[in-house]
């Protein structure tokens, strides 16, 4: 069975120089090739490793040359992006989810500058080392600078989950939790409050 990955070999550039004669016949061809390995996952190409090789085979007596000049020349041969195929995707992957994390945080931190009625907290706290998650609805904010919310009594003890729409339970018109609205920002920088949820976002 043919390992899934593995190293091979590619051929980046083919030439025929036709200006440079054969250092043993003075024939006046020489084939140039361009090597480079690369990693490959099921032969896709992933990543290229080790140095460039320059093959000079001359076409009149088929012997392998050195003529340093025409090493020197193709070892600048640019290495083909196809040489990283496998690698693109997980690339922008990685882009994004870096870049919707980053949207993700904003999104956050805009919604605590600028509280809303309705907003849906998802938070995060330790109880004796256990992380537990809970859900805030934002009910009111008063003249003092205080943000009523109302504290759902599902709370989790091992990941978050959606807010069950369907539970009443997760529905009051009852302030029972309270927090200086001041303070919402810095709750977000402390990873208590993980996510805000706004109607139409
Ligand atoms: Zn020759």
């Amino acid at each position: 069975m043919r390992p899934m990955f593995g190293k091979r070999i590619a051929l980046i550039k083919f030439d025929l120089v036709t200006d440079t004669p054969c250092p043993e016949c003075r024939a006046t061809q020489l084939q140039v090739r361009v090597m480079r390995d690369y990693h490959h996952f099921l032969t896709v190409p992933l990543y290229p490793t080790g140095r460039k090789m320059v093959t000079i085979y001359c076409s009149s007596c088929g012997n392998g040359q050195r003529v340093p000049a025409i090493r020197e020349k193709y070892l600048q041969t640019a290495t083909p992006a196809l040489l990283y195929a496998g690698a693109l995707p997980f690339f922008w992957m990685t882009l994004y989810a870096y870049l919707s994390d980053k949207a993700a945080q904003r999104r956050i931190r805009q919604c605590a500058a600028d509280p809303q009625v309705g907003d849906v907290y998802q938070m995060k706290a330790y109880s004796n080392g256990t992380p537990m998650f809970f859900f805030l609805r934002l009910l009111q904010l008063d003249e003092e600078g205080k943000a009523h919310f109302y504290l759902a009594p599902p709370i989790y003890r091992t990941h978050m989950r959606r807010m069950d729409k369907k539970d009443q339970r997760n529905y009051s018109d009852t302030p029972n939790w309270t927090y200086l609205r001041t303070d919402l920002p810095g709750k977000v920088a402390d990873g208590i409050v993980m996510d805000i949820r706004r109607n139409g976002w």
